[in-house]
């Protein structure tokens, strides 16, 4: 059995001084590192571990002084378990919504009231007889707890501060428009949990006043609540296990030197070596800390990308199955329709409407084949096929197939010397995939004037330029026209059955062979887009 000498005051103060430092300070480490939840819980947990702890102390106590000052202990403990409680409640309830004014001014009311009575409190580690009344007995198993003449307060603050703990819980279980949330579910759990773990605590009061409830429940308040806790850690994530089991480790390891440091009655040098025990071990934990939170945080990043991925991976297999299922009716469709055009015998009108509906599903066909393209593009199957071939001929083809298109809408569309031949090596289908998609654009987004191609040797490599005098491209919008899905305003007015896939594709297309992309536009005036490609094109490290 542990006999203590009575500890005069002013080492307690220093004492006292010291532990609040040590976890002020640890606290401002984990701070910095964890989550509002997380450092609320924190203290909530740290509260509970003192106030067990000094409870254990008193039990193990046969010095009448002693165990006064450990009763106190507990007193403050268990203000600042409730203050921290109180915090957390509330942030189940800001989770949905930001505290009112009046809430907040009741919270932090509750936490300067709170931090008052526990600075009284501290008086009675000076002799003063407020809470703590004095105790008497020879031996532990005598030691009655008495009460002073204002306990009552310490005990109306944990009332009180069960009400204004169960307030946000009850309003985000009312008025959480998601009842299955797993924040709905946390607050349900919080709310059992705190009820029953200060139900049972409040028992403990009784023999303060000589009042013996048996069976006493006071000893189930902390596992209720702490369980209660980790039941939410465990089961709904509310924190990360690891991090958190490293902190209260850490916590208990410093705790327990600290305690060591100022129970022992020996002199100052005595105490040496569990100071630098202590330092160490601040050091060390903080370390660790450090390292479990790092280590932590690199796994949410991995774990994010994953979960990025997959997302990705659906979109593209949704994609897929989509293009795919629309390209066969599609070409039915487009069969039937030329049939008609052929062979049916059709008014006018008729054949009008039908010539219209036959280019409707060809720029169907071609947002489906877009689509197929990016999906290929982003599941690795976009191989490039590189093969010593003629530049000249490949823009000549693709502009020759918007001949009729460019003259049926007015339009010139000039291909700038034809006859010269520039042999590079190069995938042929993908860039004449490319220079269509940009000499269509072009078509599309003119109204008159003229689509102007050419191409020149430029350093190691070709650089064609793609001109039109169309609508053009607003300045904010000329960043994002390569991006998936993006068109501008006024292009989708003009024609309405774009993808905004294209420029992705062609960007793509170019870069991965080692070439380049740009554009110049001035609206109203017209889009020149300047592309350039190697003469060798290597495929680059990024494609498939
Ligand atoms: P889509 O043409 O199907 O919309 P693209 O990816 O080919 O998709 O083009 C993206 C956007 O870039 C277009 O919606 C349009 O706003 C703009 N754009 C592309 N080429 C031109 C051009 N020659 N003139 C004006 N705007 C263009």
């Amino acid at each position: 059995m542990l006999s203590l000498a009575p500890i005069n005051a002013q080492e307690w103060a220093i004492g006292i001084s010291g532990f609040i430092v040590t976890i002020a300070f640890g606290f401002l480490v984990f701070s910095r590192v964890s989550d509002r939840k997380g450092i609320l819980m924190t203290y909530v947990v740290t509260a509970a571990m003192v106030w067990a702890w000094a409870g254990f102390f008193y039990g193990l106590t046969s010095n009448p002084a002693i165990a006064r000052e450990w009763r106190t202990l507990t007193s403050v403990a268990v203000i600042y378990m409730v203050v921290s409680m109180v915090y957390f409640a509330a942030t189940f309830l800001e989770d949905i919504r930001p505290l009112k004014r009046w809430e907040r001014y009741v919270r932090d009311g509750f936490l300067i009231g709170s931090t008052v009575l526990a600075v009284w409190t501290i008086g009675d580690f000076f002799g003063q007889r407020s809470f703590v009344g004095e105790l008497s007995g020879p031996s532990a198993e005598t030691l009655a707890p008495a009460a002073g003449p204002f306990l009552w307060l310490i005990i109306f603050q944990n009332l009180f501060g069960a009400i204004v703990m169960g307030y946000p819980l009850v309003m985000r279980l009312i008025l959480d428009p998601d009842k299955r949330s797993p924040g709905w579910r946390q607050a349900r759990v919080y709310l059992l949990s705190f009820s029953l773990g200060t139900l049972s605590a409040s028992t403990r009061w009784g023999p303060w006043y000589g009042i013996h409830t048996p069976p006493a429940l006071g000893f189930l308040a902390v596992p209720l609540i702490i369980g209660g806790m980790f039941y939410l850690i465990k089961n709904y994530r509310l924190f990360n296990m690891q991090v958190l089991s490293t902190q209260l480790l850490i916590f208990a390891m410093w705790t327990f030197v600290f305690f060591r440091i100022i129970l022992n009655p020996t002199t100052l040098e005595g105490a040496l070596p569990d100071i630098f025990l202590l330092a160490g071990l601040i050091i060390l934990g903080v370390m660790l800390m450090r390292s479990v939170i790092n280590e932590f945080r690199n796994r949410e990043a991995m774990e994010e990308v994953r979960r990025e991925q997959a997302i990705d991976h659906a979109k593209t297999e949704f994609i897929s199955i989509a293009a795919h299922q629309l390209r066969t009716p599609l070409a039915a469709i487009k069969w039937a329709f030329s049939v008609l055009l052929v062979g049916g015998n059709l008014t006018p009108e008729q054949h009008d409407l039908i010539e219209k509906g036959g280019k409707r599903v060809d720029a169907l066909v071609d947002i489906v084949n877009d689509l197929l393209d990016v999906q290929t593009m982003s599941t690795g199957k976009f191989r490039y096929v590189l093969q010593e071939n003629d530049l000249a001929a490949v823009v000549a083809e693709a502009a020759g197939a918007f001949d009729e298109t460019a003259r049926q809408k007015g339009l010139r569309l000039v291909v700038e010397n034809p006859q010269r031949s520039l042999m590079a090596v190069f995938d042929r289908h993908k860039v004449g995939l490319a220079f269509q998609n940009l000499i269509d654009n072009a078509i599309k987004y003119t109204k008159e004037g003229e689509v102007h191609v050419s191409y020149a040797p430029e350093g190691s490599g070709i650089a064609i330029t793609i001109a039109d005098t169309g609508i053009g491209i607003p300045k904010e919008d000329q960043e994002r026209i390569f991006q998936k899905f993006f068109r501008s305003a006024e292009a989708a007015k003009i024609f309405i059955d774009g993808s905004g896939l294209g420029l992705f594709i062609v960007k793509r297309i170019i870069e991965d062979q080692g070439g380049r992309i740009a554009v110049e536009s001035t609206p109203g005036k017209g889009t020149r887009f300047i592309l350039w490609l190697p003469r060798t094109a290597k495929i680059a490290a990024s494609a498939p």
